[in-house]
């Protein structure tokens, strides 16, 4: 059982890194980028609505991303964890996403931010622009991109590592040399549970 979030500023190679680890740990990747894409392309009504949102880097309404999500969470490949790729993004969305998973039963496991410097970030950006053609990978639309993470995602770092949810992971470097640092990141987790268990069942016995 995993629910995870993927923390970390765009270019940070969040999709990259939650497809690989949603394959090892069989679990759905979520990536509400991804999801708001696909409905532009279709010409859906939700695409229609969020589209200019995306063309200018700016976040969508959290009305609209939190029914969304609470829509692909209600799925049944989702009951049994997930990996979120760009959700939660504000604290507003941090909120919606306790009580959908308080309502379920359920609650939130890692959360694992992935770090890269600015220029980094921009430079495979503006790469990935020219290899895909992405509408928001443009030099400009990238910096507000950038600019909006750090007023309003930036502060949920601080939010989850309050409740001891939080792991750091250098984003530099082979993508599998990443994939690599957020599994023993994930270990250390488990590991640090390990290590309180045995403890916690003695506390019971003896009263
Ligand atoms: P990146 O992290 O590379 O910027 P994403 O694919 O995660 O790209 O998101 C692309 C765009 O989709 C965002 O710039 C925003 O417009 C919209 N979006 C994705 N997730 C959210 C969210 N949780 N809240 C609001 N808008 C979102």
């Amino acid at each position: 059982m995993t629910r995870l979030v993927l923390l970390g500023p765009p270019g940070a190679g969040k999709g990259t890194q939650a497809a690989l680890l949603a394959a090892r740990l069989q679990v759905p990747a979520i990536s509400t980028g991804d999801i708001f894409r696909a409905n532009v392309a279709g010409r859906t009504e939700l695409g229609l609505t969020v589209e200019r949102y995306l063309d200018a880097g700016e976040y969508v309404p959290d009305s609209v991303t939190n029914a969304m999500v609470r829509d692909r969470l209600a799925q049944p490949d989702a009951a049994d964890g997930f990996i979120l790729d760009g959700y939660p993004r504000t604290t507003e969305q941090v909120r919606e996403l306790d009580g959908m998973l308080a309502e379920a039963g359920a609650q939130l496991e890692h959360v694992l931010e992935i770090t890269a410097d600015t220029d980094e970030l921009v430079r495979r950006l503006v790469a990935r622009g020219r290899a895909q053609g992405r509408s928001d990978d443009t030099e400009d639309v990238i910096r507000n991109r950038q600019r909006v993470y750090a007023e309003q995602t930036a502060p949920l770092v601080q939010v989850y590592a309050e409740r001891g949810l939080l792991r750091s992971v250098d984003g530099l470097g082979e993508v599998a040399e990443v994939t690599a640092r957020l599994v023993a990141a994930l270990e250390h987790v488990v590991d640090l549970r390990e290590v309180q268990l045995p403890r916690t069942a003695q506390d019971a016995v003896s009263g």
